[in-house]
Formats: structure tokens, sequence, C-alpha cells
């Protein structure tokens, strides 16, 4: 097998296969080395054998029209015939056992007065919590908008930096505004067997060093060589791979820390749930989850589906599982499948845009190591791509 390759990719999410994508489309060939037994990271789609012909998303369930450099990729790669609109389905809260809309649960008279301020001050260098209890007043925040933001940003969001949680982007107005695929998120990941880059599923890189101009990277298998290098691991992993050769970038201050969860799809009969409006998810207000996302934007004759983000200090999932089908009044016999996954994300701090500008100035420096995730710019998909696609230029303009 070769062992030798002009460019060698660590981790096999959206960011490491974007980046293989770009690379290949324009002729240049990569190895992509990813952990698990599938590629996807934090975008997989749950394809039931209990349930037939019915999906869910475990991760990403939604992109917009405004991710530029995802619909370039998706334009690439065909995908963009199996676009899939999604139904227009409210966010709801769950309060107690209860069921509520979010706007009669708020002060309007205080959060409309806030309005004005949410378009005229900054939020840099603002935490979450800071800036919008400020903007739209303490008690909107405390008994209502923090659960929203938990619920966007999948983690507790107190200290997470205001100005890192939502962008302006242009939209593009010839697509629908929010969409999936016809089989799911997991399709972002479709026929990349034919493209011009290797993958190695079941493979954990476990050590690099640069030695010669070279790339060394141990794995649970082999070495093997690059003169490239694309980190595109969740910045934990990243930032011990660098931290073992003493690399500078793995001790640059206000580094993001890790937020773990603990993700339950339930598929349940349609017929016996008929007490639930359709919905687009639910946020939890003081609940053992940030957030349920459910599958009502897809239509589905007989199921329906609903993805839970459990907080991760929740250990005993059974019990979970029974008592979130109990406040929802959901009969046992309404269950016909189970799927549990531990997602992580990134936990910016305040002075995320001082890490941000130091690793940036640092890397720069280099010509053979590239960075890229959902550690940088923001979460969202759009970020990873675009941060991927600016990492791969860097690379073609140093070569
Ligand atoms: C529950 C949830 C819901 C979300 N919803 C949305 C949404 O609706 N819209 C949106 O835009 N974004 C959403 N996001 C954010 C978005 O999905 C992620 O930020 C993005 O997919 C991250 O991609 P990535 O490739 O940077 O990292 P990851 O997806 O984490 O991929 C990293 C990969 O590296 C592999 N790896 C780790 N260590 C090693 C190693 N040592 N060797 C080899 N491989 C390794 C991992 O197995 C993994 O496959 C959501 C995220 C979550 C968790």
């Amino acid at each position: 097998m070769e062992s030798h390759y002009k460019i060698a990719i660590i981790g096999g999410g959206i960011s490491g296969i974007s980046f293989a994508h770009f690379a290949a489309w324009k002729n240049h060939s990569s190895i992509v080395i990813e952990a698990r037994d599938k590629i996807g990271g934090c975008i997989e789609t749950y394809y039931s054998t209990k349930a037939h012909d019915f999906w869910l998303e475990l991760g990403t369930h939604t992109v917009y029209n405004s991710y530029q450099h995802l619909i370039d990729y998706c334009n690439q790669k065909g995908l963009l015939e199996q676009l899939q609109k999604r139904n227009k389905y409210p966010f709801k809260l769950l309060i107690n056992n209860n069921i509520c809309s979010i706007i009669p649960q708020l002060n309007l008279m205080r959060a409309g007065l806030g309005w004005p301020l949410f378009k005229f001050t900054t939020a840099k260098d603002k935490s979450v919590k800071e800036y919008f209890s400020f903007v739209f007043g303490k008690q909107n925040y405390n008994t209502i908008l923090r659960y929203c933001f938990d619920a966007v940003l999948c983690q507790n969001s107190r200290d997470f930096p205001a100005d890192f949680l939502f962008k302006t982007r242009k939209k593009n107005k010839n697509l629908p505004r929010s969409f999936t695929f016809k089989n799911g998120m997991s399709s972002l990941f479709n026929n990349c067997e034919n493209e011009v880059f290797t993958i190695r599923t079941n493979t954990t890189c476990n050590g690099i060093y640069y030695q010669n101009n070279t790339w060394h990277i141990k794995t649970n298998h082999s070495e093997l060589t690059a003169d490239k290098l694309i980190l595109a691991t969740p910045w934990d992993i990243t930032q011990k791979l660098l931290k073992d050769i003493n690399h500078p970038l793995a001790d640059l201050p206000h580094q993001p820390t890790l937020s773990n969860l603990i993700t339950v799809a339930l598929i349940v009969d349609q017929d016996k749930v008929k007490h639930i409006k359709p919905l687009n998810g639910l946020i939890g207000v003081n609940q053992s989850f940030y957030s349920i996302v459910s599958r009502d934007v897809i239509d589905h004759e007989k199921y329906r589906g609903f993805t839970i983000h459990f907080k991760p200090e929740n250990h005993d999932i059974i019990s979970l599982i029974t008592k979130f089908l109990a406040k929802l009044n959901i009969p046992n016999d309404a269950l016909i499948d189970t799927y549990i996954k531990t997602n992580s994300l990134p936990c910016y701090q305040t002075h995320h845009s001082r890490f941000l500008t130091s690793l940036n100035k640092r890397l720069v420096q280099d010509n053979s190591l590239y960075l890229t995730g959902n550690y940088l710019t923001r979460l969202a998909v759009e970020d990873c791509v675009k941060r991927s696609y600016e990492e791969f230029l860097r690379l073609v303009s140093t070569s």
C-alpha cells in the first residue's frame, strides 16, 4: 500500500472531506484518515432498519441558502438535485410537562425596547449572557432566552462570545431558505469514492512529527508520510497532536473547551402521537436536554422522529428516555426504534477572537501545516467548509 502522500488530512468530518474535495476538484490527490468506521463526524443521518424508508438526523439537521461555500460544494458534487425543502413548523418550549409557544413567555414590552439595541450595540467581547440580558432584559434572558441559546449551541451558552453566535450572510434566493436532502444530511458525503482522494476509516492518528520537510503520521495501523498535513480534527485532538511536538499553536491563550452531549434518536408510530402537533423542535426550559429536533419538517406517512440532545451529566439513558416518553404522553408501544450517539462541540471562550487572531497569525508562517474545523470562526457547517476552502487556497498559493 502506498505510504507517502502529497496531502494527508486527519479527520473525515465535513471539514476534512470538503478540504479533500476542493483539492480533488483542482486535481490534487490526498488521503483522509478517519478514526470511526464511517466519515461524517457531526453530520450523521440514521437510516432505521426497523422503520422502513425512514431516517432522522443525529447531528446537523438544517443548512441555509446563505451557506455559499457549502452550496458550491454541493453544486460541484451534483447534490443540489437531491435538495429537499423543509416544512415550516415552529420551535416550541418544553416547560415542565407543557409544550408552549415562545413569544407569550416573553415580556414583549422589554424585548421590543431592546430591538434597536440589538441592531446598534456591538456584541464584541461580550458573553451571550452579558449581551442578551442587556439587550432584551435580564428577566427575558434568565427565564427564556438563555435556554434558546443553549438549544442553538447544544451547550451551556452563558459564557460563549456573543459575536460568534450568529452571522448575517448573503442569501441565494434561487434556493429554499433552509433545506436538507432527500436522504438526509449524510448525502453530503455521497460519491466520495469517485473523487481523487483515498479515505481510510477505522484509522486513528495518534501522533505526528515533522522531519526533513516531511510529516510523519502515526496511526493505529502503520505510519504514513506526507508533504502537507491538514488537521481537520476537533480542537482537543488537534491541540494534543500539536502539544506532543511542542508546537506553539498548542499553547495559545483563550482556547476553546469541549462540550459533550448524549444524542438519542427516537422513532415513533405517527398514529400514537397525534396529540403532539407538528414541530420543528423543542427547547428545554430547565430540562435534562438542550433541544429536541423533530423530523416533522419532512413528511412521512407512518413515522415521526425526535432527536434529543441530552446534557452530558445524564448517565442513565434508559430512565431518561422513559421520563421523556412520560413527559410527552407518548405510550411505550409507540416506540419503533431507538439509537444513541455521543456528540461533542467546541465551547468558545469569551475572548475567542484573540485565540483566532493569534492562531491565524502563527499559522501563515507555516507552509506545511493547515488547520480547519468548527473551533475557528463558528460552529455552522458553512464556516467549516469556508475555512477548508480558504486553507486549500493557502496551500495552493504556498506550493
Ligand atoms: C447535535 C448537533 C447539531 C448541529 N446542527 C447543525 C445545523 O443544523 N446546521 C449547521 O450548520 N451546523 C450544525 N452543527 C454543527 C456542525 O455539524 C459541526 O460544527 C460540523 O459538522 C463539524 O465538522 P468538522 O468536520 O469540523 O468536525 P467533526 O464533524 O467533529 O469531524 C471530525 C472528525 O475527526 C475524526 N477524528 C477525531 N480524532 C481523530 C483522530 N485522532 N484520527 C482520525 N480521525 C479523528 C472524528 O471521528 C470525526 O469524524 C451541529 C452539530 C451538532 C453536534
